[in-house]
């Protein structure tokens, strides 16, 4: 099998693709820059941050830019390691109470596009401890890859269509 960006001897699937290593590790560090980009967190001056795997991409991105990291107390945002499957049982449990579907915008979900298992993957090769959450819909995933991806595409969808 080869990877699907570099062409070097693949190991990984992300989404039925097949990636090496360093490709599969650079794609979710990608997703999870373009989350935190798009939820403003670039112009907040004061995070609140507990877990260590957030904080590992908070540091990432932004370094020693002058930002805040707080663990309790007032912040302009709260960045929680809300996970794609997290994501979605929370939307069907909204749909099944007939709940109002807006977000709000101070709770930053950074991995609500990355799925347990592919966050396993990432820590392994980045030498970073972390245990999977299973979840009801990883046996539909089995028998139909790419499933949870699809139903997050929806969801998306769908608010965006409320908002
Ligand atoms: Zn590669």
């Amino acid at each position: 099998m080869q990877c699907y960006k570099c062409g070097r001897g693949a190991g990984l699937i992300l989404t039925t693709i097949a990636y090496c290593g360093r490709c599969y590790a650079e794609i979710i560090e990608k997703r999870v820059r373009k989350k935190i980009r798009g939820s403003g967190l670039g112009k907040m001056k004061v995070l609140m941050v507990k877990d260590r795997l957030c904080r590992h991409f908070i540091d990432k991105v932004f370094g020693k830019s002058g930002k805040r990291i707080v663990a309790s107390g007032k912040a302009d945002a709260v960045v929680v390691p809300c996970f794609l499957e997290d994501e979605i049982d929370d939307f069907m449990i909204k749909i099944a109470g007939n709940m109002g579907l807006r977000e709000n915008r101070k709770i930053i979900k950074l991995f609500d596009t990355i799925s347990y298992y592919e966050m396993r993957q990432y820590c392994k090769l980045r030498g970073i401890k972390f245990k999977a959450k299973k979840t009801s819909l990883d046996g539909i995933e089995a028998r139909y890859p790419g499933t949870k991806h699809a139903m997050m595409k929806s969801i998306k969808e769908l608010r965006a269509c409320q908002s």
